[in-house]
């Protein structure tokens, strides 16, 4: 049984539609399915400590759903207000406390050739799943072996690198094959220049002398959890520079970690064969960690403005 299986979700929302699982579906030729076009978005509900559901960041996320669409001309009429309605029904259809949302755009117009027209109109579905840890119960707790990979992310003159499109995430699944084929947890993509990128679906930091490290956003997908995360150290009073990032300086550096809807705050425990600190999770990730799972099960209510009740 997958994760995503029926058994796990019960309906799709499609255009307006709450479609039953298996039947939710686009032709084979549609114009995303043939060229990698389709956009998509990746975000998660939490149960709070008052047993309600709740959507973290939602507004964010839909923001760049909807920048994604316009990176590539994609028309939509749905508004933040729209999706974040048609994404609180779908939670509730489906009768889910918690779970991972996949709000999904793509063109199904039945266009065969590559060209395709300015503000065409994009198709809307959004998906469900429970999902648990993305690492597992062992490498959140103790952390992941991850490695360099021999794939780079893209350079920024050819590719929307600020956008989630299906096509962009070829060269993450091939990143995360390699290193699972040699018996890691993730890999860790380098930028055309050879500097830090992110992981395959993950932004990352680095912890030296006290101090956090996080690579500039212009090869890596500005995430939303790295925001969150940036703003809990600024309030908790740690000093953080964006900046290159060499492999070396991940070698040397006392704490690793990666963030992401998926992945959440995960300590990274080794680096291609090398032991980061002390080859568990460093102190600064774990608070950083510990604080983020209380701010998503509404805990602090200094950023209960980043949760909305289903
Ligand atoms: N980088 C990539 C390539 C990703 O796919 C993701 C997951 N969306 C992230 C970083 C983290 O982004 P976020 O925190 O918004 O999920």
């Amino acid at each position: 049984m997958t994760q995503n299986s029926k058994a796990d979700s019960k309906v799709i929302w499609m255009d307006g539609k709450l479609v039953p699982f298996e039947q939710a579906t686009i032709h084979v030729l549609s114009h995303s399915f043939q060229y990698g076009g389709a956009v998509f978005e990746g975000m998660r509900a939490y149960e709070t400590s008052k047993g309600e559901t709740a959507i973290f960041r939602g507004a964010e996320h839909f923001q760049r759903f909807q920048d994604s669409m316009k990176s590539l001309s994609y028309a939509t009429h749905y508004s933040l207000m729209d999706l974040t309605k048609a994404t609180c029904e779908l939670i509730k259809a489906n009768d889910f406390k918690e779970c991972y949302i996949r709000p999904v755009g793509y063109i199904d117009d039945g266009t065969r050739g590559l060209k395709l027209a300015s503000n065409s109109k994009a198709n809307v579905t959004l998906a469900s799943w429970k999902w648990g840890k993305y690492m597992g119960d062992d490498g959140q707790k103790s952390g992941i072996k991850v490695r360099i990979s021999s794939y780079r992310r893209p350079d920024i003159s050819s590719a929307m690198t600020w956008a989630k499109l299906s096509g962009n995430y070829l060269t993450s699944v091939l990143a995360r094959r390699e290193a699972t084929d040699c018996g890691c947890d993730e890999a860790i993509l380098l930028d055309p220049h050879g500097f830090v990128a992110e992981g395959s679906g993950e932004n990352l930091f680095i912890v030296k002398g006290g101090v956090l490290f996080t690579p500039p956003t212009g090869y890596i997908l500005p995430g939303i959890t790295r925001d969150s995360v940036m703003t809990l150290a600024t309030d908790m009073g740690l000093k953080i520079r964006e900046e290159n990032i060499t492999r070396n300086q991940l070698y040397l550096a006392d704490e690793v970690f990666f963030t992401g809807t998926a992945v959440e705050v995960t300590g990274i425990r080794e680096i291609d064969g090398h032991k980061i600190g002390d080859g568990g999770i460093g102190p600064i990730t774990k608070k950083l960690c510990d604080t983020f799972f209380k701010v998503v099960r509404g805990e602090l209510p200094k950023y209960s403005s980043w949760l909305t009740k289903v």
